[in-house]
């Protein structure tokens, strides 16, 4: 991959880096994610809810931190993925240490392994 196609992935990866932040922040209400503390969660569990509700609750909050713990995966990947470029080691594969095919880091700019390293796995 030459350095312009290169520098144009990083770029894409920033942005993607920041739609995936604000997402997260819309999830946490702007708040860092540790200060969603457990007093704000049993705040909800006001005595006159009804148990209805409380279920519902408890769904709706174990799908924010599912949503939550995915957006920050990605995040985190998103991350290694522009050390990577930075550091020169982008494209290689983690496990066998090969060149990523380039149609597979098109569809796929964070892919960790090749194809065939993937296919081993299976
Ligand atoms: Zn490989």
């Amino acid at each position: 991959m030459n350095a312009k196609s290169l520098s144009k992935l990083r770029q894409k990866l920033i942005s993607e880096r920041k739609l995936l932040e604000e997402e997260s922040k819309k999830i946490t209400g702007g708040n860092d994610q540790k200060t969603v503390s457990n007093s704000a969660i049993l705040g909800k569990f006001d005595t006159h809810v009804t148990s209805d509700e409380r279920a519902r609750f408890i769904s709706e909050f174990a799908d924010e931190i599912a949503i939550e713990k995915m957006l920050e995966a990605r995040i985190a990947l998103i991350d290694s993925t522009i050390a990577k470029i930075d550091q020169d080691k982008y494209s290689l594969c983690e496990n066998c240490g090969n060149l990523i095919e380039l149609k597979r880091l098109e569809a796929m700019p964070c892919a960790l392994f090749c194809a065939n390293c993937i296919k081993k796995q299976k």
